[in-house]
């Protein structure tokens, strides 16, 4: 990554308000960047960017991909493309009170971000401090363990 181009965007559905007010205060810095969305979430990412532009009558165009909605593999295929090196930063406001019947898909999507060192917020006020980060605009290079021992290790297999 030279500069944060690839922003996650995802909510469960008790965070998708401040998702949502969220993107309100953040839109302007938001349409530079590529979104990728879970299902709902970009519907509703969409739908609050197109309303401030309108608003503000901006002619910037808006960069999303829409995964499938979490519950339905979004989670699982945007663990997919971190591990493929495609999402930069993972913004995920995650419901701590409520079980999610893909909870098993929502660890694994926090491991995946932490496993190829993305930054990661988890909360709103995580996320203020990241889209104002200097390092957005800089060349910052996330530091990747080396798995090579891992990945070579010797299987007893006989
Ligand atoms: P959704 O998925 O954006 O389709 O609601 C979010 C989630 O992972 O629960």
């Amino acid at each position: 990554m030279t500069k944060i181009k690839r922003i996650a965007l995802v909510a469960h559905d008790n965070r998708k308000a401040d998702m949502v007010e969220w993107v309100e205060w953040n839109w302007k810095k938001l349409i530079k960047y590529d979104l990728i969305c879970t299902g709902t979430t970009g519907k509703l990412v969409n739908e609050t960017l197109l309303k401030k532009m309108g608003e503000e009558e901006s002619n910037e165009t808006i960069s999303m991909k829409r995964l499938k909605s979490g519950p339905l593999g979004g989670d699982q295929q945007l663990g997919a493309l971190i591990s493929e090196g495609k999402v930069d930063m993972l913004i995920f406001l995650w419901d701590p009170m409520t079980a999610q019947p893909h909870d098993v898909d929502v660890k694994a999507l926090l491991r995946l971000a932490t496993l190829y060192n993305i930054p990661t917020a988890v909360n709103r006020s995580t996320a203020d401090f990241m889209i104002s980060s200097m390092l957005m605009d800089s060349n910052y290079k996330p530091i990747l363990k080396d798995y090579g021992s891992y990945i070579n290790r010797k299987l007893d297999i006989k």
